[in-house]
C-alpha cells in the first residue's frame, strides 16, 4: 500500500533520516520503532506531508504523492501537535474532517456515530475537549482520524501522555479498530511493548537509519546487529 524509496531528510548539517526503504502491505500495522531522535517522527511528517523529504518518493498504490499536498493524501492522523480544536465540541471535532472530504450531512452523521461507538464515547459527544480526560481526548482523536475510513492511518506516540492503564486500554481498543476497519497503520513509539503488542512487523531506526525490519518474533531472536539486540535488550 505504502512505499519508502530512499527518503532521505536533512535540517541544515543534521541528517534526520537516511536511506528509508520501506514496503508496507495493505492492511498491516507496522511500528517505527527507536531511541530519541532517532528520525522516526521525521519519517511519519515525510509520509504525512508536514516535511517534505531532501530526496526520495513516497509512493500509496503505486501513484507518487510525494508532491501532493497534506489535505489531498487521503491519511487519517492521530498526532501529538495535530490537538482537538478547543471551541468544537466531540461530535463537531469528530465530523470537521468528514465535512473537508465532501460527506453529505446524513453521511456525515452515521459516519460520525459510528467512529464515536467504536471508541465508547456517544455519550461525551456535546463536550467540550477541556471537559475530556486525557484519554478520552486521545479517544476523540482516534475517532476524529478513522471516521472517513482512511485506507491509511499514521499515529505518532498517541499513548504516550497517558497512564498505564489507560495506555493498556487504548491498545486494546487501537488493535481492535484496526481489525475491524482492515486500515493500514504506521505507529511511531519510543515503548518496545508497545511495538510488540501491536506490531506485525517493526522498523528499527537508529540515528536515521533503518536498522532492521521484521516481526516482533524475528527481532526478538535474530536481532540483526548489534544496536538491535542492546535496543531491545534493555527494556526487558
Ligand atoms: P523522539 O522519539 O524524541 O520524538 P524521533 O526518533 O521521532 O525522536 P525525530 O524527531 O525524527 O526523532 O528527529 C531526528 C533528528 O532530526 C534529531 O536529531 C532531531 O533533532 C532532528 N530534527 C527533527 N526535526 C527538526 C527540525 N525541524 N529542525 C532541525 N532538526 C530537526
Amino acid at each position: 500500500a505504502l512505499s519508502l524509496r530512499d527518503i532521505s531528510k536533512r535540517f541544515g548539517s543534521v541528517t534526520a533520516a537516511a536511506d528509508v526503504n520501506l514496503d508496507v502491505e495493505p492492511g498491516e500495522f507496522i511500528s517505527l520503532l527507536g531511541p530519541s531522535g532517532s528520525g522516526k517522527t521525521t519519517t511519519l511528517n515525510m509520509i504525512a506531508g508536514f516535511e517534505e523529504p531532501s530526496g526520495g518518493r513516497i509512493m500509496i498504490n503505486e501513484k507518487d504523492i510525494t508532491d501532493i499536498p497534506i489535505h489531498r493524501r487521503n491519511i487519517g492522523m492521530v498526532f501529538q501537535g495535530y490537538a482537538l480544536f478547543p471551541h468544537m465540541t466531540v461530535e463537531k471535532n469528530v465530523e470537521y474532517p468528514l465535512k473537508q472530504h465532501g460527506f453529505d450531512k446524513a453521511e456525515r452523521k452515521r459516519a460520525t456515530d459510528e467512529a464515536l461507538s467504536k471508541v465508547s464515547l456517544e455519550k461525551y459527544r456535546a463536550r467540550m475537549p477541556a471537559q475530556l480526560s486525557g484519554g478520552q481526548q486521545q479517544r476523540v482523536a482516534l475517532a476524529r482520524a478513522i471516521a472517513y475510513r482512511p485506507p491509511l492511518l499514521l499515529m505518532d506516540e498517541p499513548l504516550s501522555a497517558l497512564d498505564k492503564a489507560l495506555r493498556e486500554g487504548l491498545q486494546t481498543e487501537i488493535r481492535r479498530i484496526h481489525r475491524d476497519l482492515g486500515t493500514t497503520v504506521v505507529y511511531v513509539t519510543h515503548d518496545q511493548d508497545e511495538a510488540m503488542a501491536l506490531s506485525d512487523r517493526i522498523v528499527v531506526f537508529n540515528e536515521g537509519r533503518i536498522q532492521q525490519i521484521g516481526t516482533p518474533n524475528e527481532l526478538y531472536k535474530n536481532p540483526s546487529n548489534e544496536f538491535v539486540s542492546q535496543f531491545l535488550g534493555e527494556s526487558i
